[in-house]
């Protein structure tokens, strides 16, 4: 539709937040839904640091996501930071898609959630996410186990995979029955309330996050330095590259020398898969060059999270 059916009567819009513990697949969910790569995803939990709204637009309605940190228990005040903004975000919304990971049984975390969704007086839908983990034998019990979880509430439940697609149709058919009538709020072609710069940033710290596994964990922060024009050969644009320079803050001196790895290979690696990332975002030619600096305890330092873009969240 264009910007001039705007108020085209039976129009739906609405905000919907994903809620869920670290790791079940809210951003999964996001990338799937809008169907191209929006928010980071990584095996780690809390990849998710700021709040990122992603929008789908239908012919008949507009659904804007919003992207939670997972809620957990805080160790350090950037967690609690986080789950004060999931907390947030569940009081601003239209109605929330709740998910829950599937692969194993209800247990005391999801309890949390339960109890916390329990309150609202906004639609909840529930996804029951990494269906497709599960063998034959195991549908019927596990389903069970979670409907008798939900029990005394009014919740749809739906068996999905954000990994697969399955049941994501019916999920967001269902999003759209609840949500209230209301206009167009972004542009159809709009699929992120983020700069590019920010998903440059996003996609590096991904790629520290996968390649280095558990040894550099949640203390990396990338900073975007500069970003111009390279013309290589004349003007002509097929030689046109974008170059971007860009700096992996970690904490400790150790976490450098991880990062950087024998020879510099492990930096490399970063720079070759983000780079690939980002030539996908912007349909383009990129040249990367990442630094690292040591900053030490960033998390710890209010004014150093602010630095960082964790101001808002
Ligand atoms: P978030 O912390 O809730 O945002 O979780 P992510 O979306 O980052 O997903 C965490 C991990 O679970 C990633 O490795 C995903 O690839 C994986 N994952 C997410 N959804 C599914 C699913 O439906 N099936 C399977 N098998 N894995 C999934
Ligand atoms: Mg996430």
């Amino acid at each position: 539709m264009s910007l001039g059916d705007l108020n085209q009567e039976g129009f739906k819009s609405g905000f919907i937040a994903l809620i869920g513990r670290p790791n079940v697949g809210k951003s999964t969910f996001i990338n799937k839904f809008i169907g191209e790569k929006i928010a980071i995803t990584s095996p780690i939990a809390q990849t998710t640091r700021n709040r990122l709204k992603a929008i789908l637009t239908n012919e008949n309605s507009q659904i804007i996501f919003v992207d939670t940190p997972g809620i957990h228990k805080p160790h350090h005040l950037l967690g609690e930071r986080l789950v004060q903004s999931a907390k947030r975000s569940i009081g601003e919304v239209d109605a929330v898609l709740a998910i829950f990971e599937a692969s194993h049984s209800p247990g005391r975390g999801d309890a949390f959630i339960l109890n916390l969704l329990r309150k609202l007086k906004i639609p909840v839908i529930v996804a029951l996410n990494k269906w497709d983990l599960l063998e034959l034998s195991q549908f019927k019990e596990r389903e069970k186990e979670y409907l008798d979880f939900f029990e005394g509430t009014n919740w749809s439940v739906f068996r999905c995979s954000a990994f697969t697609g399955q049941g994501c149709r019916e999920l967001i058919s269902e999003i759209e029955k609840k949500l209230p009538v209301g206009p167009q709020l972004y542009p159809s072609h709009m699929t992120c309330d983020h700069p590019e710069k920010f998903l440059m940033a996003e996609f590096i710290r991904e790629q520290v996050l996968i390649n280095t596994r558990e040894e550099v964990p949640h203390s990396v922060a990338v900073s975007i330095d500069k970003i111009q024009d390279i013309h290589s050969k004349g003007k002509s644009n097929k030689n046109l590259r974008l170059g971007i320079l860009a700096t992996i803050c970690v904490e400790k001196k150790s976490q450098k020398g991880i990062l950087i790895g024998k020879g510099g290979t492990m930096l490399k690696k970063i720079g070759q898969d983000s780079r690939l990332q980002i030539q996908t975002l912007i349909n383009g030619n990129v040249y990367l060059e990442l630094f690292v600096k040591v900053v030490p305890d960033w998390r710890s330092k209010s004014s150093r999270l602010n630095e960082f873009g964790y101001e808002g969240i």
